[in-house]
């Protein structure tokens, strides 16, 4: 009987009793819950990340402007931007979790890791990440499959929708994912991978889901960046040994009683935050008579 992904102490007692490295009984979990062979799971991460990587690229070379015109190649601005707050790692990989996400903003072939409005994070941070490191692929497909354990928990203990429990189950969940596999890539102690998902969902905690006009694009795109920043920061304390405090399943506790008492109107019912706003309401109307502008006259086919 493979592990479950009910809790992270279970996780770690599992890959303790039974020798195993974190990514294995993920691995374990998808030949015998899912009923796939282990070539067919490495061969589906492989064209995972190579899709990762094809959108943050589209994004930084082709045009990215969507429909309703609130996104419109902020990647590419930012990734040639002079000016360098930090260094130019931290602005590549600021460009690139935008890149990736604007891709999905502007329709394109994103992975959904875990959710589409998410999907700028994992990229963002991987392939920069194994650039700076020179990381074999290898290595980063167990990086995503650490990843997906630590999806696994949360969706069953929480959530990673925003409609269910607010942009900290989305953006957080693929920013404490991203936080894992940058740990357990660089070696680090099972303790330090889910101490860094612990630190990002204290980051991340409380964060509502109020996408302008209902379209995943305003707060969304810039939320993909704030979230690859914080899922290295969480990753650079967690390999320092700061301890979280408050253990890993704890905070995922908390994410999830956060989410339920979330109101309704901060669940992607486009109905409060940055959405309700004067300009978020114009924008709205705005979207809503293009939409109807482009419906076919009657008797069009
Ligand atoms: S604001 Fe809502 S729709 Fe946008 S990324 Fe966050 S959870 Fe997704």
């Amino acid at each position: 009987m493979s592990f479950l992904f009910d809790d992270f102490k279970g996780w770690k007692s599992y890959c303790e009793a039974n020798d195993m490295k974190l990514f294995e009984p993920v691995i374990e979990y998808e030949v015998q819950q899912k009923q796939r062979n282990e070539a067919f799971i490495w061969a589906s991460l492989e064209n995972a990340y190579t899709v990762m990587k094809e959108a943050v690229q589209t994004g930084l070379t082709e045009d990215m402007t969507s429909r309703s015109g609130m996104i419109n190649n902020g990647a590419k601005k930012v990734y040639n931007h002079p000016v360098t707050v930090l260094s130019k790692e931290f602005q590549v990989l600021i460009s690139r979790a935008l890149a990736a996400k604007e891709v999905n903003s502007c329709m394109g072939r994103v992975v959904a890791a875990p959710t589409a409005g998410a999907s700028g994070i994992i990229p963002g941070v991987l392939v920069t990440f194994q650039e700076l490191h020179d990381v074999p692929d290898r290595k980063i497909h167990e990086g995503l499959l650490v990843s997906a354990g630590i999806a696994l928990i949360m969706e069953k203990r929480a959530s990673i929708a925003g409609a269910v429990g607010g942009c900290q189950a989305e953006t957080g969940s693929a920013a404490a994912m991203a936080s894992g596999a940058i740990v357990y890539c660089l070696g680090g102690s099972i303790d330090q991978v889910f101490n860094a998902v612990a630190i990002t969902i204290q980051c991340m905690l409380g964060l509502i889901c109020d996408p302008v006009a209902g379209l995943v694009e305003v707060p969304c795109v810039v939320r993909n960046a704030s979230a690859a920043a914080i899922a290295n920061s969480s990753a650079q304390i967690a390999l320092a040994n700061v301890s979280a405090v408050i253990p890993v399943d704890e905070c995922v506790e908390a994410m999830g009683e956060v989410g339920q008492s979330m109101e309704t109107r901060y669940k992607e019912t486009a109905m409060g935050g940055l959405a309700a706003t004067l300009t978020g309401q114009a924008i709205s109307k705005k979207v809503l008579i293009q939409d109807i502008e482009m419906l076919p006259d009657e008797g069009e086919e």
